[in-house]
C-alpha cells in the first residue's frame, strides 16, 4: 500500500493545493471568529497526527512522546515571547528547532540500541515527556504558576481579527505537513521506513540505512510537532506543564492516525478530522464525558473490523475495482537482462578465518576462501554446518567474531548491512522474508533503489518489472507477497537479490522445498545469470543442482571448511564422504 492510489498519484498535490488556496480565503467572508477556531482546532490536530505518522505509522516506531515535542514548542515560544518579548512568529522556526534537535539527540540514541523496538520505544518516548516535563516544572522555563501570553501581540492580516491569523497560521502548517508526508511516502524514504516497519534487519541488509531513516523521520516529525505547539502556545494565551505535557496528545494523534489509516499521507488527517467533530459534538456541556467513551469505542471496533484504518477501507475497496492497466507491467517483458560485467577469474571476495560464535556455538570457525569473479561456487555442506552463517556474515546481516572478509579490495567484515549492499552484494533468505505490507513489485524495487545501482523510482519500478519477469512473477507485481506460494515466495527472494545489480549474489537454499519440475526452472534461471555475468554462491541441498551448476564446490562441517575445488573430485573426497554420511536430505533429492 505504499505507493496505493496510482490512479491520482498526479492530482494529489494539486488537488492539495487547491484546497488550502480555497481554505485561505476563508477569512474574507468575516465569519464569526468561534468558526475558524474550531477549524484552526481541526488543523491543529491535523498537523500533529500526521507529523506523528512520519515516524510511527510509516515506519511502525510508535512514539508516545509526541506530546513531549509539541510541548518543547510550546514553551520555546512561551518562554520567547512571553517572557523574552520576541515577536510572536519569529519563535516558531525555533520551536520547530528545539523540538527537531530534541528528536534527533533522543532518536540518535534510542535508534541505535536494536532492543528498543515496539513497546519498549513507545516506553521510552512516554519517559521522556515525564522527564522533560518535570524540568519545566522545576526551572524558571515555567517554574510552577505557567507562562501567561494574553499580552503577547499577534500580528494580524489587514482587517483581519487575530482569530484569522491562527486559522491561518495553522493552515499553512497543516497542509505544509500534509503536503510532507506526501513527498515522503512516494520518496525512497518512505519506501525505505515501511521497509523497516515490516523487517528491519532485512531492511539493512537489502541496503535500507535504516538508522539514518529513522533519525530524518524523527527529526521532521518532532520539528513539525514543535512548531505546532508554538502556534498552540499563543492560541490558548496560557501555558501550563500538565496541560501541555498530559497523556491526552499522544493519545489522541495515535487514536487519530490508527482511526484513519497509518500507511497512507492521509489517513492521519482524516482520523484528526473526524475525531475532533465527534469530540465537539458531544462537548454541548454535560455529553463531554459519552464523547471520550464514543470516540473510543469507535476506535475498538476500527482496531477489530479495519486494521488498516478507515481510509486504508476504502481504498482497498477501490483497489479491488480497478483493473491493473500498468505501463511498466507491460513494457518489462521486453530488453534482456543487463549484463552484470567483469573480468573473469579474478578474485571478488576474499574470507579469510572468518569465525562466528553463537552462545559458545561455534557456527563458523577459521573460514578462508577465494570466491573468483564470475563463477557459480556450489556452498555445500549438512545441516548446521555454517552455510547460512557464512551468507550471513558476509552481507552484514551478523558480524562476524574475527576474521577479514575483502570484497572488491576493501575490508568489509566490519561496515554496516546497508553498505555492503551498496557496494554490491545482494543476498536471499533460506527462509524466504519478503516485505509482507509491501507489494511483489515495491519488494524488488526497494532492492533496486537502495542497492548497488540505486535506481530512481520510475527506473527502479522498471527494473523490478524486468526481474519479476525473469522470475515469472509479472502478473504478480501488484499482491502482497502473503497471496504467494513458497515455490513464488523463493523466487521474490530472487528477483529482489538481483534488482540490485549486484556483482555477487549469495542464494541460500532456493530451491529447498520445490519441485523437480520448478527446480529445473530454476536451475535455468541461474545459469541465465551466469551467462549475464553474475557470481553466485550457491547453498544447496539439491545436489543434483549443485553438480549441473557449480563451477567449484566449497564443503562446510561444523562450522569449518573441509573441501574446496573442481565439483567431482570434492564429492569424492573421503573426508566429504564421511561428513554426509547419514545425510538423509542430500541423498534424496540427488
Ligand atoms: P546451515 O545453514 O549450514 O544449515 P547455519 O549457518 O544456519 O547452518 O547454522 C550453523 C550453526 O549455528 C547451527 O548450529 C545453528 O544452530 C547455529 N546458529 C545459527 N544462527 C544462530 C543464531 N542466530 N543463534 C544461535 N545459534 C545460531
Ligand atoms: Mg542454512
Amino acid at each position: 500500500m505504499a505507493t496505493s492510489a496510482s490512479g491520482s498519484r498526479l492530482s494529489a498535490p494539486w488537488l492539495l493545493g487547491i484546497a488550502a488556496v480555497l481554505l485561505a480565503t476563508l477569512p474574507l467572508f468575516k465569519l464569526p471568529a468561534f468558526y475558524e477556531s474550531f477549524l484552526y482546532l481541526i488543523l491543529h490536530w491535523i498537523a500533529l497526527a500526521t507529523s506523528w505518522n512520519i515516524l510511527s505509522g510509516y515506519s511502525g516506531y510508535f512514539s508516545f512522546g509526541h506530546g513531549a515535542f509539541f510541548g518543547l514548542g510550546m514553551y520555546t515560544t512561551g518562554v520567547l515571547s512571553g517572557k523574552l518579548d520576541w515577536p510572536f512568529l519569529a519563535t516558531l522556526p525555533v520551536a520547530a528547532l528545539v523540538a527537531a534537535l530534541f528528536g534527533i539527540g533522543l532518536g540518535a540514541v534510542v535508534f541505535r540500541v536494536g532492543r528498543l523496538r515496539g513497546e519498549l520505544f513507545a516506553l521510552i518516548t512516554l519517559a521522556v515527556t515525564f522527564v522533560i516535563a518535570t524540568i519545566a516544572l522545576n526551572t524558571p522555563i515555567d517554574g510552577g504558576p505557567g507562562v501567561y501570553l494574553s499580552s503577547v501581540p499577534v500580528p494580524t492580516l489587514g482587517s483581519l481579527a487575530s482569530s484569522s491569523t491562527f486559522y491561518l497560521l495553522a493552515l499553512a502548517v497543516a497542509f505544509a505537513t500534509l503536503f510532507i508526508a506526501y513527498y515522503t511516502q512516494r520518496a525512497k524514504l518512505g519506501l525505505g521506513l515501511f521497509a523497516i516497519h515490516d523487517d528491519e534487519d532485512a531492511a539493512e541488509v537489502m541496503g535500507v540505512p535504516t538508522y539514518r531513516y529513522k533519525l530524518i523521520a524523527f527529526c521532521i516529525s518532532c520539528g513539525l510537532a514543535g512548531i505546532v505547539g508554538g502556534i498552540h502556545a499563543v492560541f490558548v494565551s496560557y501555558v501550563t506543564v500538565s496541560e501541555t505535557f498530559s497523556i491526552l496528545v499522544p493519545l489522541y494523534v495515535v487514536l487519530m492516525s490508527v482511526l484513519g489509516g497509518t500507511r497512507h499521507w492521509l489517513g492521519p488527517a482524516l482520523g484528526a478530522a473526524l475525531v475532533t467533530v465527534l469530540l465537539y459534538a458531544f462537548t454541548g456541556g454535560e455529553y463531554a464525558v459519552l464523547g471520550r467513551a464514543v470516540v473510543g469505542l469507535i476506535l475498538v471496533v476500527v482496531i477489530l473490523f479495519l486494521p488498516n484504518g478507515v481510509l486504508g477501507a476504502l481504498l482497498s475497496r477501490f483497489k479491488t475495482r480497478t483493473p491493473i492497466t500498468d505501463p511498466i507491467v507491460v513494457e518489462a517483458r521486453a530488453a534482456l537482462a543487463p549484463a552484470m560485467t567483469g573480468v573473469k577469474d579474478d578474485v571478488l571476495l576474499q574470507a579469510t578465518g572468518v569465525s562466528k560464535s553463537f552462545q559458545g556455538v561455534r557456527a563458523l570457525d577459521n573460514v578462508s576462501f577465494d570466491i573468483r569473479r564470475g563463477e557459480i561456487l556450489g556452498l555445500v555442506g549438512p545441516n548446521g554446518s555454517g552455510k547460512s552463517t557464512f551468507i550471513n556474515c558476509v552481507s552484514g546481516h551478523y558480524r562476524a567474531t574475527s576474521g577479514r572478509i575483502r570484497f572488491s579490495g576493501v575490508d568489509i567484515a566490519g561496515l554496516p548491512a546497508h553498505r555492503i549492499a551498496q557496494r554490491g552484494i545482494a543476498r536471499t533468505y533460506q527462509i524466504p522474508r519478503p516485505f509482507p505490507h509491501l507489494s511483489v513489485l515495491d519488494n524488488v524495487t526497494l532492492t533496486a533503489m537502495f542497492g548497488a545501482t540505486a535506481f530512481n523510482r520510475r527506473a527502479a519500478e522498471a527494473e523490478a518489472m524486468h526481474w519479476l519477469a525473469f522470475a515469472g512473477l509479472a502478473d504478480k507485481a501488484r499482491v502482497l507477497p502473503g497471496e504467494l506460494n513458497l515455490h513464488e515466495r523463493k523466487f521474490l527472494e530472487m528477483a529482489r537479490a538481483l534488482a540490485s545489480r549486484p556483482s555477487l549474489v549469495l542464494l541460500d537454499e532456493v530451491l529447498s522445498g520445490l519441485t523437480p519440475s520448478e527446480i529445473d526452472d530454476a536451475i535455468r534461471l541461474i545459469r541465465s545469470l551466469r551467462d549475464q555475468g553474475a557470481t553466485i554462491v550457491f547453498v544447496e541441498h539439491v545436489m543434483r543442482a549443485v553438480t549441473a551448476l557449480s563451477d567449484r564446490i566449497a564443503v562446510l562441517n561444523q562450522g569449518k571448511l573441509i573441501a574446496i575445488g573442481d565439483p567431482r573430485a570434492v564429492m569424492r573426497d573421503p573426508e566429504v564422504v564421511r561428513a554426509y554420511l547419514g545425510q538423509t536430505e542430500g541423498a534424496a533429492h540427488a
